[in-house]
């Protein structure tokens, strides 16, 4: 695609997200059309379609940002194209999809602004999309979709679990990655998990779920997951992950069960010969949400290249918080916790320009400390997160 077809694209998207509405007038025009006159894709789709809008615009957005840097937009939708076999879909689905799509486009387009070039930009990137994902998913030998038996469930603060499942087979991911997770009692209602550990040979998985107020699955997740139970899993997607033949030192940050992907990687990187320095802060509201800490601290002092420092926001625990003292006192290994809001107390102790950055939170977290660390004169190329839906 050259830079005008870019820039044609890029523009008339941009146009209409910025219109007070615009993304969900787009986002519901395009579901419309879509289950109007392709009737049957309706069945891939949960029944509450709210949270999948605000989904379908972002990941739009996403991909249209990254139009100009196929280094990075391709690997990232082969392994979308991969993950959407789970849905049992077909090139004509792709054909479906586009289609909507550029017919919502042009309803919200002025007429004046939709020129036949306009048109012809969106097919050409439409097309490429569409044709890397179905090469990308008709290349794949791996399954569609993964079968995992819950065969724990531990409660580690009141709104927080961790789960570990029994594949039916292996899945060779990278540590860092993410699945899409279908669980029983949400049908169709697919969300992305970080595993909290490596892959390995037996298909055991770890995941650490923490209720959203308000969502539809992760407080399902964490109030009604048996064991025994069946959750469905999609291939691993995501490029977060510590080359193994990196020089420059690394700094992660992470909030909440944003620890998942990075303990998994420390994990992985422990059964390394040579690892690069790793600075972990790992924040959570209050002391006592900072639940990992013994397996880091464990991690930290048995590998010295690894330095963890807790971060809270509170200095102390709430009024309901049944422990007793700081969660980190009597630990090995760990720096003391520092008080603050994460992305400050990290960026405040920089300079960082030597390291490779990963950031891993909620979209807001996530926001704040890039925002954080490039006020302090980090570079963006260094700093890297997943896509933020
Ligand atoms: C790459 C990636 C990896 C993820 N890994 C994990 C993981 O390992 N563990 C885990 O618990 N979650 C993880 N998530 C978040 C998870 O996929 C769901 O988005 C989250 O559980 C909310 O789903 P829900 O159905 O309960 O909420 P929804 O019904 O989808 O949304 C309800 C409301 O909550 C808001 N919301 C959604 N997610 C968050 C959030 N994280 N923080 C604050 N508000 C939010 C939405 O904007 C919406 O307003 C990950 C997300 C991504 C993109």
């Amino acid at each position: 695609m050259d830079s005008r077809t870019v820039a044609l694209i890029r523009t008339t998207f941009k146009a209409v997200a910025a219109e007070e509405g615009g993304p969900e007038k787009l986002a519901s025009s395009f579901y419309a059309t879509l289950f109007s006159d392709y009737p049957h894709a309706r069945d891939f789709f949960p029944a509450a379609m709210d949270s999948q809008r605000d989904r379908l615009v972002k990941a739009i957005s996403y991909t249209l940002d990254r139009l100009e840097e196929p280094d990075r937009l391709l690997p990232f939708l082969a392994q979308l194209g991969r993950d959407h076999r789970k849905y049992g879909v077909k090139p004509e689905h792709y054909v479906a999809v586009a289609t909507s799509l550029k017919t919502a486009m042009r309803r919200f387009t002025d007429t004046e602004m939709w020129t036949e070039e306009i048109d012809t930009a969106w097919d050409e990137g439409l097309a490429v999309i569409a044709e890397t994902m179905i090469e990308a998913a008709e290349e794949e030998t791996t399954p569609a979709v993964w079968t995992g038996t819950v065969v724990e469930r531990r409660v580690v603060l009141r709104n927080l679990i961790v789960v570990r499942l029994r594949l039916d087979q292996p899945m060779n991911y990278a540590a860092g990655q993410y699945v899409s997770v279908q669980v029983p009692s949400r049908p169709r209602m697919w969300r992305y998990l970080s595993p909290a550990v490596p892959a390995n040979a037996d298909g055991e998985i770890e995941f650490h779920i923490r209720g959203v107020f308000g969502g539809w699955v992760s407080p399902a997740i964490v109030g009604q997951t048996k064991i025994g139970e069946q959750w469905l899993l999609g291939s691993p997607l995501g490029g977060l992950g510590v080359p193994r033949n990196i020089e420059r030192k690394m700094l992660m940050i992470c909030r909440g069960t944003g620890v998942a992907p990075l303990r998994a990687q420390l994990m992985a990187m422990a059964q390394r010969r040579t690892n690069p320095e790793v600075h972990l802060f790992v924040g959570g509201h209050h002391p006592c949400d900072l639940y990992d800490l013994e397996t880091l601290s464990r991690l930290a002092a048995a590998n010295p290249w690894l330095t963890v420092t807790p971060v809270s926001e509170s200095d102390a625990n709430p009024w309901w918080y049944a422990g007793s003292g700081a969660p980190e006192a009597e630990l090995p290994g760990l720096r003391p916790r520092l008080t603050g809001q994460i992305g400050k107390v990290v960026a405040g102790l920089g300079p960082w320009s030597d390291r490779d950055v990963q950031i891993v939170g909620s979209p807001s977290m996530v926001q704040t400390t890039k925002f954080r660390l490039m006020a302090a004169g980090m570079q963006t190329e260094y700093i890297r997160h997943d896509p933020l839906f």
